[in-house]
């Protein structure tokens, strides 16, 4: 794992959560809110049975528990954590950029919430994640997403520089018209072109305990 955040109340709507981040991603986003996650190899801030000693002190004190990134959907023992999250009492969430959508089918069951983030409209995809056909993936999830029904919110970073404003409200339209209930729309964290400062596969890091 590559940190906990032991108490939110803005990443698992209705929810006094824990976050749990997840090394590991396939993207390289320009702007990128956690670049110190994105290398699944690098030394893990913690194992996943020091996470679970920390949710156990926290029964009846927390509603749920969101497992953010990175890419969770990434790790092959996100199921099984989830169960065990479950078995524990917490509700269930997930924040995902949607590139495994057959994983994603196969976690829906597992979850109560979802943030899967809809980086912009699909012939865009290719220039912000950098990683070619990466749109495809992320609306086939949202389809399955809205198919499932289980509560979800689309989030997208937006800046001019990635796609101008015309298409932004394209993109709420065929949001809703995909079936989504709810959509977040938030400013890029990066200054100046959010184009210009893509992380690199080579960079390592933990994220923060806080
Ligand atoms: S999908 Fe993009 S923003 Fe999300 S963790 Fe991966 S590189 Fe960062």
């Amino acid at each position: 794992m590559g940190g906990l955040t032991p108490l939110t109340t803005i990443d698992f709507p209705g929810r006094l959560a824990a976050v749990v981040y997840c090394q590991g991603c396939p993207w390289r986003c320009s702007y990128c809110h956690n670049p110190e996650l994105l290398d699944a190899t690098a030394p893990a801030a913690m194992p996943w049975p020091q996470v679970r000693v920390f949710l156990e002190s926290r029964r009846g004190l927390l509603d749920g528990v969101v497992f953010s990134g990175g890419e969770p959907t990434l790790q092959a023992a996100l199921p099984a954590a989830l169960a065990e999250v479950r078995a524990m009492g917490f509700a269930t969430g997930l924040h995902t950029g949607g590139m495994y959508p057959e994983r994603l089918a196969g976690l829906l069951p597992l979850l109560d919430w979802v943030g899967l983030d809809i980086k912009g409209p699909q012939h865009r995809y290719d220039a912000i994640t950098g990683v070619p056909g990466s749109g495809g993936r992320a609306w086939e999830s949202l389809g399955l997403l809205v198919a499932s029904g289980v509560a979800h919110e689309c989030r997208t970073t937006w800046h001019a520089g990635l796609f101008p404003t015309e298409e932004l409200q394209v993109l709420g339209n065929t949001l809703a018209n995909a079936g989504a209930v709810r959509w977040k729309v938030q400013p890029c964290n990066v200054g100046g072109d959010p184009t210009a400062a893509r992380p690199q596969k080579s960079e390592q890091g933990s994220h923060v305990v806080s």
